[in-house]
């Protein structure tokens, strides 16, 4: 018997509108996501909080679980990384945005608005049905060698467990190419608007891995009608512990939003 997917246009008509807080994305309401890839200190992420919310972003985003390809590389500050995030958000008023790893660990998320689920995790089916148990929007990344129907079943995965509130995050993917640390594949802003009501953003920092391709790919993916942006923030790059080379800096990441509002205007 065929069942009409959740995901789908035809399940509910109209662009859905996630809401986090006072902050919407879908529907032509646009939102930034920015900070670094991991939380270090409170100073680093209170200092990171403070300017992205003057340049206008809309939620914070840091890591205190990272899923990391070495076991030897800098694993998060765990529960403690997720206080300093609680820091942050009451020292500027901006939304958490965090990576969650492990259902065992979701307890910890209570005071995170917006649940990350990773590229490395958007297939872990267990992850996916704890987060739909939730009454909290869920930000799902593509994997980097998943298609676009994978995405969409693993979004299902939430909507189906009851969770309606799921931002899909095109992040790039693997190619031949190793220029960059992946090809952000901008045609799936598209593609995902007409088979799906869900929000869409991008994120250019993991697609590109190299800072200076982050303002043109953010710039692009705007132009191309996302719903949001995600961008990797640090207040000192090159002593990041985690993705430095793909962080903008402060007064890049300034420089970026007056481009992005510039090319919203004339999107919208
Ligand atoms: C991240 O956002 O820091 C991250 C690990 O991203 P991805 O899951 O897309 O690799
Ligand atoms: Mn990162």
């Amino acid at each position: 018997m065929s069942e009409t997917l959740r995901y789908s246009r035809e399940y509910h008509p109209g662009d859905t509108v996630v809401e986090v807080g006072n902050v919407k994305i879908g529907k032509g309401h646009f939102a930034v996501i920015a900070g670094p890839c991991s939380v270090e200190t409170e100073e680093q992420i209170v200092a990171v909080a403070k300017a992205v919310k003057a340049s206008g972003a809309d939620m914070l985003r840091g890591g205190a679980f990272k899923p990391r390809t070495s076991p030897y590389d800098f694993q998060g500050l765990k529960g403690e990384g997720l206080r300093l995030l609680e820091i942050a958000k009451a020292e500027t008023g901006l939304p958490l945005v965090s990576e969650c790893v492990s259902a065992a660990d979701l307890p910890l998320f209570e005071n995170v608005d917006v649940i990350q689920i990773g590229a490395r995790s958007m297939q872990n089916y267990e992850l996916l049905k704890a987060v739909a148990q939730l009454d909290k929007p869920v930000l799902l990344k593509r994997g980097v060698v998943n298609t676009l129907e994978e995405l969409l079943m693993s979004a299902e995965y939430i909507l189906a467990g009851g969770n309606e509130n799921v931002i899909l995050c095109e992040r790039g993917i693997r190619t031949f190419d190793g220029h960059t640390r992946s090809t952000l594949d901008l045609e799936a802003v598209t593609v995902l608007r007409e088979l799906t009501r869900l929000p869409v953003i991008v994120d250019p920092s993991h697609a590109t891995g190299i800072a200076k391709l982050v303002p043109p790919m953010a710039m692009a993916a705007t132009a191309s009608g996302c719903d949001g942006l995600i961008i990797e923030v640090h207040n000192d790059p090159a002593h990041a512990l985690c993705d430095g080379a793909q962080s903008l800096t402060p007064e890049e990441f300034d420089g970026l939003m007056r481009r992005v509002e510039k090319i919203r205007k004339i999107v919208e």
